[in-house]
């Protein structure tokens, strides 16, 4: 991608070391222990990264391209260990964009600020164990009460939730009022009434927190409600929740990167029949395959992203992003498995976590069918 801007390459190159010198060498025990990286997020946090979105003023970092740096920041992290990755990437996106766009000095200064230098963890938690695809038909309730509310109801699938210190919470103020009803709250995870249910054990991404949350009778103050506390913070949050499309997008090309790196190595390395399997054109054309899904992705990210950093209207592109990305890079991933044989079954190679881990991007954030609805309904279908 080297027709980005030079300050946007020049980032590029400082994550990248850090991926190369900090989180690669680990990215194997992180996936088979599946903890989240305290001391690496940490470290990410005091350099600075996780306020990559965010101007100088507001504590960030002012980078001139907010949307294409972040991007970069995800594919990179990616590269190294997607699980790890999508823990930054919810914490440097949603978890504090809705803070930075809808926090008042209070919860700027409880949980935003802290949060970029890496000393708070964020979540933010939509989907319910009914409530998936179809989030707007969401049960948990928020009652209006003296001083606040309260909140009832579940949670499922929250990424970072059983580490985090605040999160932000879509519950609904008006159950029949379907994405009108629904507020956001900043719900601080030591409140009475918070409950992890438990860490959920998955196929992919393991070092990524995923968690079950319940809430009971949770008082949350009226300062920490991000709308007007009439139900229409859930439709302002929509914009940030579309452009994070385009950081898992970023998660599946980094990802996809680390296995055409690794299945180029092995096709040059590996000898059967007296020669490198790279000399056989059948592993010759799948590789050269491989790159075109990966271009093609990096191609159309990058031009999502650029298009956010423009302040453009991106819904139709942000869906097709992810939708190119995280379908060619998945095609990529299993093509890397076949050129390792039954090497590639092995644990103690990287390409079965980069398969599973390639699944994560085709459904966190919404789905390869929600991402098409979204598309047909830009196009007036
Ligand atoms: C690892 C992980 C991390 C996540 N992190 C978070 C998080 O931090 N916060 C959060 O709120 N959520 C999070 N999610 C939830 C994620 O956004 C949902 O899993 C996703 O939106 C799909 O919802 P669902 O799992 O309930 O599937 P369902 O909605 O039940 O879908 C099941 C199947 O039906 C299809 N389908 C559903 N509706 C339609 C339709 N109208 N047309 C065509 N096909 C349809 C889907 O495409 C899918 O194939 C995470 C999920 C995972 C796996």
């Amino acid at each position: 991608m080297n027709h980005l801007q030079s300050d946007v390459l020049e980032f590029r190159s400082h994550i990248a070391r850090w991926v190369d010198e900090r989180l690669l060498p680990q990215a194997g025990r992180l996936d088979e222990e599946g903890e989240f990286a305290f001391d690496l997020f940490r470290e990410l946090g005091q350099l600075g990264y996780l306020g990559t979105m965010y101007p100088e003023s507001a504590g960030g970092s002012g980078v001139s391209y907010p949307f294409t740096c972040f991007t970069v920041l995800c594919e990179e992290l990616a590269r190294g260990s997607m699980g790890f990755a999508a823990g930054v990437c919810m914490q440097g996106s949603t978890a504090t964009n809705t803070l930075y766009e809808w926090g008042n000095d209070t919860l700027k200064e409880l949980y935003f600020a802290p949060a970029l230098r890496g000393e708070k963890v964020g979540a933010f938690a939509i989907t319910e164990p009914n409530a998936g695809s179809d989030a707007a038909s969401l049960k948990t309730r928020a009652t209006r009460v003296d001083g606040g509310y309260v909140l009832n109801g579940s949670k499922i699938f929250t990424t970072n939730g059983t580490v985090a210190d605040f999160i932000t919470v879509v519950a609904t103020m008006a159950p029949n009022s379907a994405a009108k009803g629904l507020e956001l709250f900043v719900v601080d995870t030591k409140s009475k009434g918070f409950h992890v249910g438990r860490k959920l054990d998955k196929f992919s991404v393991h070092c990524s927190d995923t968690a079950e949350l319940s809430f009971e009778d949770l008082f949350v103050p009226d300062n920490h409600c991000l709308g007007d506390g009439k139900g229409g913070g859930f439709l302002k949050a929509y914009k940030s929740l579309t452009v994070d499309r385009i950081f898992t997008a970023a998660l599946a090309l980094g990802n996809a990167q680390a296995a055409y790196d690794a299945s180029v190595r092995y096709a040059r390395e590996r000898s059967q029949f007296g020669q490198p399997i790279g000399k056989f054109q059948a592993v010759q054309f799948k590789l050269v395959d491989m790159l075109a899904k990966l271009e093609q992705a990096k191609v159309y990210t990058y031009f999502a992203s650029a298009l956010a950093d423009r302040g453009a209207s991106i819904t139709t592109e942000a869906a097709l992003a992810k939708i190119i990305a995280a379908e060619n890079c998945n095609q990529l991933c299993q093509d890397a498995l076949s050129i390792f044989g039954g090497y590639g079954l092995m644990n103690e190679y990287p390409v079965q976590r980069y398969l599973r881990d390639s699944y994560f991007p085709m459904i966190g954030g919404g789905t390869g069918d929600i991402m098409r609805l979204v598309v047909a309904r830009q196009i007036g279908l």
